[in-house]
């Protein structure tokens, strides 16, 4: 295979945040401690939420995030099987079920017309995941929650200053998790947030984030150390400052390969649907022709990093076959085939995204 030329994600670290890691390690408080509460400040500010809870990912933040709702055994929540494992397996940690409904066929994310006939007694929480950098349909899903009293936990993993109709995901439900993992839209090296307007939660995440103490050395629930270091709160502080710059470069980079990739029939390019910002963790197209596996290959081949998010649905990974899951859903099944994940972070140059666009070209004719 060829040497990489052009990679599907670039963390953008300088010397801003190296300072501020090294000013923490000098000031010997290095696990939780102030920078921690500043960044929750900082950025549920960002959002527009009242208050953050820092994690030590963005799973445990989902984890969490299930836990102080109350969510356990014998419960289900609804989502979405086109996702990252961390969706569901949060949802199993706490003993509840994933109940998988399909996707949008443009959007990819969870589809509000396939939510209600899926709600059972059972039914306690919805989980839709701002898919790519795009909200789902949180008008359509928030009707839902109010109408069967449900609670709606946003997975924003990949999704940090997304809007929906003007209003950042992060508080568009009634909990949001982000993640800060190195390859998404900001980094802490590994990291997460819970955003949230509902003091309740907030005070039941704080708990179930350190071994289930509200008070030192006293345990009323079984609890986790999910905290985060004032080390990784360093960075996500600087990265916070620069979030929508770097969201920028990804739209005008998204922007570019749309223009290069319009006259190719055979693809189609990702929707935006009206309201929407996209803040393009992935940019995601569609092979319509079944070449998906070869143009992948063929853009390794030329040292483009690609990507397929996800191959697999949830409900098809041997961890739910095992346990009885027995699903196809049409969208899903389609889209599995045809999604392809080319470089959109912002640390792409223009040649780069020429590069790209010939090397596609390339295998089109
Ligand atoms: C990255 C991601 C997560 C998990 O975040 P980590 O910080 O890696 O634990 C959860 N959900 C989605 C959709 C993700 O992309």
């Amino acid at each position: 295979m060829a040497d990489i030329k052009v990679s599907i994600a670039s963390p953008v670290i300088e010397e801003e945040e190296i300072d501020a890691v090294i000013e923490v390690m000098k000031s010997g408080m290095i696990a939780q401690g102030p920078k921690v509460i500043e960044f929750e400040e900082e950025f549920a500010k960002y959002v527009g939420a009242k208050y953050g809870i820092a994690t030590n990912s963005g799973t445990s933040a989902l984890h969490v995030a299930l836990l102080a709702a109350g969510i356990g055994e014998g419960d289900e929540v609804i989502t979405t099987p086109f996702t990252f494992a961390a969706t569901g397996n949060s949802i199993l940690y706490t003993g509840a079920k994933p109940i998988f409904v399909d996707i949008d066929p443009e959007t990819f994310t969870l589809d509000p017309n396939q939510v209600e006939d899926a709600i059972t007694d059972k039914t306690k929480a919805i989980m839709p995941v701002q898919l790519y950098g795009q909200s789902a349909d949180m008008g359509a899903i928030m009707k839902i929650s109010k109408d069967y009293d449900l609670v709606v936990i946003e997975d924003a993993a990949q999704a940090h200053g997304s809007e929906y109709n003007g209003v950042k995901v992060g508080c568009l439900g009634d909990m949001a998790c982000f993640s800060f993992y190195p390859t998404k839209n900001m980094t802490t090296s590994e990291g997460g947030m819970i955003t949230t307007n509902n003091e309740e939660f907030v005070k039941n995440a704080k708990i179930y984030r350190a071994h289930g103490s509200a008070t030192k050395y006293h345990h009323d629930v079984l609890g986790y150390n999910f905290r985060m270091t004032d080390i990784a709160a360093a960075i996500g502080l600087e990265q916070l400052k620069k979030i929508d710059t770097f969201n920028e470069k990804r739209i005008k980079n998204a922007k570019l390969l749309n223009q290069g990739l319009a006259d190719i029939d055979l693809i189609e390019t990702p929707v935006v649907k009206e309201g929407y910002k996209h803040v393009y963790h992935q940019y995601t197209i569609k092979i319509k022709d079944g070449k998906r596996d070869e143009l992948s290959e063929h853009l390794l081949e030329n040292g483009v990093g690609n990507g397929i998010y996800y191959p697999i649905p949830l409900y098809n990974q041997v961890l739910y076959t095992k346990m009885g899951y027995d699903q196809s859903l049409p969208v899903t099944e389609e889209i599995v085939k045809e999604v392809l994940s080319l470089p959109v972070h912002p640390a792409l140059s223009k040649e780069d995204l020429d590069y790209i666009i010939k090397v596609i070209k390339e295998f089109f004719n």
